[in-house]
């Protein structure tokens, strides 16, 4: 049977990036049925919805989902889709490599994989608004804290690693946090994996300065955000980073940055970032030989200066995916 791949282009620069991602994919599998689930806000100020209960059906029905971004009001009755689709998909690990692809010269650059818990933490979607007083409530659970931290070790098999598992947290002043440390080496333990423990404020900035040291870091639901955000430093700015959200049953690809209201429309939005979810989307279906020429490819163009405008060059965002396209064709 033909693999069903949703596509959700979404709002702002999504339906700029998205279909050069989607131009990849149907290169290296051709006989996949690919579907367009319209979500987001433009859909929301239509009909009052942005992503309903038929809509989560069709993308549960996907062997997997390429998504673009979606636009959050601050609207306090508009319900996140991104957490409503984690929540229902049980998408409990967001994967984020920091590899950059541009030559620094200075030898084999950086590789690590962010390993941030989806589905509770500072997201649980447990808050108290108030006009004097608001709250949100951290939710550390053990069961959660293991499923991801099996993830991670996972990983680090998985990648050959000798490195320790880096665990990222705050439990001098978040006690929640002491849960989740511990959880995590339990489970690296059980899997012969050393831990270490490092403050999260500590760890955004020993990333930066030492990147090289780093292989899996397992951290818990904002502070994943946040380090991933800060490692964009790294990888040339966010329209480089992809991501992969994982769960037991469903996987979902989208690039970390979200729909860019400021730059939409101007076709000068970097696709790669996109195009690169789109190649862990591959991985996650085996295809890591297809995968890594895909990032070999991108590499080639931006080290020989053909790029978009927030790296410094001139192309639009199609014709760098048509360039993209052509350059993986001839490596083939
Ligand atoms: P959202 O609320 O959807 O997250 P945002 O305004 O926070 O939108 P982001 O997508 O998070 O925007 O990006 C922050 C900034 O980074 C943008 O204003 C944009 O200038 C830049 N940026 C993000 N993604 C890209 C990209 N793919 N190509 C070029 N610039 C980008
Ligand atoms: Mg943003």
């Amino acid at each position: 049977m033909s693999l069903r791949i949703a596509v959700v282009n979404g709002d702002g620069i999504g339906p700029e990036v998205i279909p050069e991602a989607q131009k990849i994919l149907e290169h290296f599998l051709p006989d996949a049925d690919f579907y367009e689930v319209e979500l987001g806000l433009a859909k929301w100020e239509r009909s009052g919805s942005a992503c309903s209960p038929d809509d989560i059906r069709e993308l549960k029905g996907a062997d997997a989902i390429l998504f673009g971004a979606v636009t959050t009001p601050p609207d306090p009755n508009y319900r996140s889709v991104l957490l409503q689709i984690r929540h229902e998909l049980d998408l409990y690990a967001n994967l984020r490599p920091i590899r950059p692809l541009r030559s620094s010269g200075q030898g084999s650059p950086a590789d690590m994989m962010i390993v941030r818990e989806n589905t509770e933490g500072l997201y649980s979607g447990i808050e108290e608004i108030g006009e004097e007083r608001s709250t949100t409530l951290r939710v550390v659970t053990k069961a959660g804290s293991k499923r991801i931290a099996e993830k991670a070790c996972s990983l680090i098999l998985e990648r050959n690693s000798k490195s320790p598992l880096v665990i990222g947290y705050k439990g001098n002043v978040l006690k929640s946090d002491l849960l989740f440390r511990d959880t995590c080496s339990e489970v690296a333990a059980s899997f012969g994996i050393q831990t270490k423990a490092v403050f999260i404020d500590a760890l955004c900035l020993d990333v930066l300065q030492h990147p090289k040291n780093y292989d899996v870091i397992v951290t818990t639901n904002m502070f994943g955000d946040i380090l991933s955000d800060v490692c964009g430093y790294l990888t040339g700015g966010l329209g480089m980073l992809p991501s992969a959200n994982i769960g037991d049953t469903h996987a979902f690809f989208e690039p970390v940055h979200g729909s860019a209201p400021d730059i939409a429309g101007k076709g000068i939005a970097n696709p790669v970032a996109a195009i690169r979810s789109a190649a862990m989307m591959l991985e996650y279906f085996g295809m890591k030989r297809e995968a890594c020429l895909v990032e070999e490819s991108i590499a080639d163009l931006i080290n020989s200066g053909v790029c978009t405008p927030d790296l410094g060059g001139c192309e639009s965002t199609s014709s760098f995916g048509n360039r993209l396209l052509a350059a993986v064709c001839k490596k083939e």
